[in-house]
């Protein structure tokens, strides 16, 4: 269930992509959050940049729709989207440990927000960072 109480102390958000067809949960203890500017995230968002939020993959589940999952990359390291509507839902990092789940897709808001910019070095000429957040050439 959405935005209730799994364990003491622990919100557990969910998410899901743009047809529905795929759900997750993740608890939301985020550990850190950032606004992507890599070319890698502007082709496989279609956006500016892709703000994302990353924490250890056990706290992350897939709860509705895993066989429909499109993975892109390796067993250690892809993104996986929606095999139906294409989102992107998130992508698994840092040897498999982490998942880098996307901000766009949360149903539930988080507690934790954007504290920086990434990869400002590979941006769109077209877009104009407005907001006063660190700016890192790539990542920080
Ligand atoms: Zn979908
Ligand atoms: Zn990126």
């Amino acid at each position: 269930m959405a935005g209730t109480v799994d364990a003491p102390g622990v919100r557990i958000l969910s998410g899901t992509c743009l047809c529905g067809t795929v759900h997750y949960e993740v608890e939301d203890q985020f550990r850190y959050s950032l606004n992507c500017h890599c070319s890698n995230c502007r082709r496989t968002t279609g956006a500016a940049f892709k703000p994302f939020a990353g924490i250890e993959r056990e706290n992350f589940r897939i709860t509705d729709g895993a066989e429909r999952l499109l993975v892109f990359g390796e067993e250690s390291a892809h993104d996986a989207h929606c095999g139906k509507c294409g989102s992107l839902l998130y992508s698994l990092v840092r040897e498999a440990t982490f998942v880098h789940v996307t901000l766009g897709t949360l149903v539930d808001a988080p507690s934790i927000r954007p504290s920086a910019h990434i990869f400002v070095g590979s941006k769109a000429p077209w877009y104009t960072i407005t907001d006063d957040l660190p700016q890192y050439e790539e990542f920080p």
